[in-house]
């Protein structure tokens, strides 16, 4: 397995991979657990050649969120993909990736306006800024991204499909902890109450898969909420919604024709965690 560094190393290394390899490119902001590990077995499995990016991206957090203690351990990281048969890591500084503060912005109508979109401004811009440079530099011809962060893969489908990035774009399903919750490397601020506590998400989610043939609107959500939150004192709800799954636009019914997915962001302290799921099924890509 090769660490490449600078850009130059990057650009080197995709030009001497054989002319019409298939290329599958995982970008990740590292301290990878399981579920980072199976995109990166997929991408392993899928393609000629395998590379993942470690970059904590800055562009994509916000004055007040955790850039700076954002964990960070490349000797595991790297250990870990070289265990699963990736060919290349991709671990860049942000002085090279950004020589100059990013002028170019993305604004993609109503996909980046609601949930994370809405709750953490300027986050879908960045994740944008980053995924288009790491498509440019690395030119992979299959990008792998999970469906814990379903606003942030149907964005950059979007972009992909809309700018004609050469790059197919794969969905790969959520990978949970043995109690539901989903992981993330967030998880690792959490107390071991905290940790407890972060069943909420799963347990809501839950709540809303079992009746949703009974769920007339918000009001039916914001009561299955409600009485979650009673159980889970220490949570503090950002959003629950359940939009369309195509194009997270909100919906008059919770049929299976909408394509329906519900979606969970809760603090516990000052860390925030994501979930969500289908009430039938994910769209098809
Ligand atoms: P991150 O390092 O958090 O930016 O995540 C890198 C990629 O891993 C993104 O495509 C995430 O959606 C994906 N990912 C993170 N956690 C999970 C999980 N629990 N299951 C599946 N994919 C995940």
């Amino acid at each position: 397995m090769e660490l490449l560094h600078t850009i130059k190393e990057m650009r080197s290394w995709r030009s001497r991979q054989p002319l019409g390899a298939r290329i599958g490119l995982v970008p990740t902001m590292g301290a990878l657990h399981r579920g980072h590990a199976t995109l990166a077995a997929q991408a392993v499995a899928e393609n000629d050649r395998s590379i993942a990016s470690i970059f904590v991206n800055p562009t994509q957090f916000g004055p007040q969120e955790d850039y700076s203690r954002y964990p960070r351990d490349l000797g595991a990281d790297a250990a870990l993909l070289a265990g699963l048969g990736i060919d290349a890591i991709f671990a860049p500084q942000a002085r090279d990736i950004y020589p100059q503060q990013a002028q170019i912005t993305y604004d993609i109508r109503d996909l980046d306006k609601r949930l994370c979109g809405a709750s953490r401004p300027g986050h879908m811009n960045g994740v944008l800024q980053i995924v288009s440079i790491l498509f440019h530099i690395v030119q992979p011809t299959h990008a792998y991204f999970g469906l814990k962060d379903y606003q942030q893969y149907l964005l950059i489908r979007r972009m992909a499909t809309e700018l004609h990035f050469p790059v197919q774009v794969v969905p790969c399903p959520i990978v949970r902890e043995p109690d539901g919750v989903a992981m993330s490397s967030r998880n690792r601020y959490l107390d071991s109450e905290q940790r407890k506590q972060a069943r909420f998400l799963r347990d809501v989610l839950d709540d809303l898969v079992g009746r949703r043939s009974v769920l007339q609107g918000p009001a039916d959500i914001a009561q299955i909420v409600e009485a979650r939150q009673a159980q889970y004192p220490a949570v503090r709800l950002d959003y629950c919604e359940v939009l369309g799954g195509r194009d997270l636009q909100p919906i008059s019914s919770f049929n299976a024709a909408q394509a329906p997915v519900a979606f969970i962001a809760a603090y516990l302290g000052q860390t925030r965690l994501i979930d969500n799921a289908p009430l039938y099924d994910y769209p098809p890509a």
